[in-house]
């Protein structure tokens, strides 16, 4: 047993042992925890060597999972929490550009003997650049089926479209992501299309059409202060009225425009409160609830694509690992550009650009002694665990943390407990504020 893989965080009158890496998560009392941290517990050899190896950054060629496409950085909306505003008439790719990218990906693949292609769309919103979808849809097609792979697209929409957009998405792609954060009164504030003109009618139109055709569709909500309180309720509406098959929360990212609109991020221990209502009324529905920072069934280095060689292809040709405009990245001191892909589609990449961002992931001295640290991975690269954030947990691990004891409980069938934890608020700071989960330290914080 190697203690730095082994945590140890308390929980009321008992502790949580999760070990990732031996693939071990069990409820013991104080007097396991001290025979574990000195060696002398029977625990020990069950836990024996690790069964998985500790998530290292890549190594070798460049190796995306997917290619991922930003069609046009223009918006159609104006969600009073997006940096990106709503900007029309922005520059569009160029749809040879996207197919070359498209060609190049296949070749790779095929090269690979992968199976899929894999092509992801972001944007602003990808379809108001509908040219260049339909461009790049087709070229996918076209070139899985000339070298033998499937084609596996994804688009992150807010599903303000027309009908016959609605319906070739569905039929075309094999994953949706729809923002929708709930009933009329909140999407229309969230996410207008005009300051007088909610979206919530074409939202939901669009949802419908998606829910009839055989896209998986994955419905995303942005939880602030304002909707934390009605999210079971709106969870159930979703699950009752459409046919998604994950629902996915997340909490505001504050910005300067969500800030000006009087909009926060919820308190982290009603969020959990509330996330967990809502998880049982999907979960009742057969639908799968999704929080990212929760992936509990895999260890990982990275939340997200980042550091894991994917290459996003703005419309000015240059490819970068986060999706995000560049000025969010140098706000917090990074520089996530990969290169850039020629119009004939050579790729030029900035190799050394590819090592440092291969091992940025790794560079997270807050995550280091928590309990989440190959399951949160740090949330994301700009927005939570920059270089240089704070080493003190805040709200997002906060949640994460209670979240994540609460789905390994769950795991355990200790419905009941977490009943108990939920209703202690002070077991609950506890738990959130645990200096170093690391089992050796579980008598130094007691
Ligand atoms: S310290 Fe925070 S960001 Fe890091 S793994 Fe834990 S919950 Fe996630
Ligand atoms: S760094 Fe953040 S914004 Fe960028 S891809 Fe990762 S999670 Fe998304």
């Amino acid at each position: 047993m190697t203690p730095d893989r082994v945590f140890a965080v308390p929980l009321l009158d008992r502790w949580l042992i999760h070990a990732p890496l031996h693939s071990v998560t069990a409820l013991v009392n104080r007097a396991a925890v001290d025979g574990l941290a000195h060696g002398s517990s029977p625990l020990i050899a069950e836990l024996g060597e690790s069964v998985e190896t500790e998530p290292c950054p890549r190594t070798g060629p460049l190796n995306p999972r997917f290619l991922g496409l930003v069609p046009t950085r223009t918006c159609n909306l104006s969600c009073v929490y997006c940096g990106f505003g709503a900007t029309p008439g922005g520059r569009q790719m160029d749809p040879r550009l996207a197919a070359a990218a498209i060609d190049w990906m296949a070749d790779l693949a095929a090269r690979d003997a992968r199976r899929t292609l894999d092509v992801h769309f972001f944007g602003g919103e990808p379809l108001a650049a509908p040219d260049v979808v339909d461009v790049a849809v087709h070229r996918t097609r076209a070139r899985a089926a000339e070298k033998g792979l499937c084609p596996h697209l994804e688009v992150a929409t807010n599903g303000v479209c027309s009908a016959s957009q609605a319906a070739f998405v569905g039929d075309y792609f094999d994953v949706v992501v729809l923002s929708f954060d709930g009933m009329a009164p909140v999407q229309d504030r969230h996410r207008p299309v005009a300051p007088d003109r909610g979206s919530f009618d074409q939202v939901t139109r669009t949802a419908r059409i998606l829910s009839r055709s055989p896209a998986g569709l994955c419905l995303r909500i942005c939880v602030a202060d304002d909707n934390v309180a009605e999210l079971p309720q709106f969870v159930d509406w979703l699950c009752s009225e459409l046919r998604p098959s994950t629902i996915d929360f997340e909490t505001l990212q504050p910005t300067p425009e969500s800030e000006r609109a009087g909009l926060r991020p919820p308190d982290p221990y009603l969020f959990t409160a509330q996330l967990l209502r809502a998880w049982h009324v999907a979960t009742r529905y057969g639908v799968e609830p999704v929080y990212a920072a929760a992936a509990l069934d895999r260890q990982r280095l990275s939340f997200c694509p980042v550091g894991e060689d994917t290459l996003i292809l703005t419309p000015d040709g240059r490819v970068s690992a986060c999706y995000l405009l560049e000025r969010e990245w140098q706000a917090r001191g990074l520089d996530l550009n990969l290169g850039r892909f020629e119009p004939d589609g050579t790729l030029v990449l900035d190799q050394a650009a590819m090592e440092r961002i291969r091992r940025l992931p790794a560079e997270k001295p807050r995550c280091l002694t928590c309990f989440c640290r190959w399951s949160c991975a740090g949330g994301c690269h700009v927005n939570h665990s920059y270089p240089g954030c704070s080493r003190r947990y805040d709200d997002y691990c906060i949640q994460t943390r209670l979240i994540s004891a609460c789905s390994l409980l769950a795991g355990m069938e200790q419905e009941p407990f977490v009943e108990a934890l939920l209703a202690d608020r002070t077991a609950l700071q506890r738990l959130a504020a645990w200096p170093d989960d690391r089992i050796g330290n579980a008598r130094a914080g007691a």
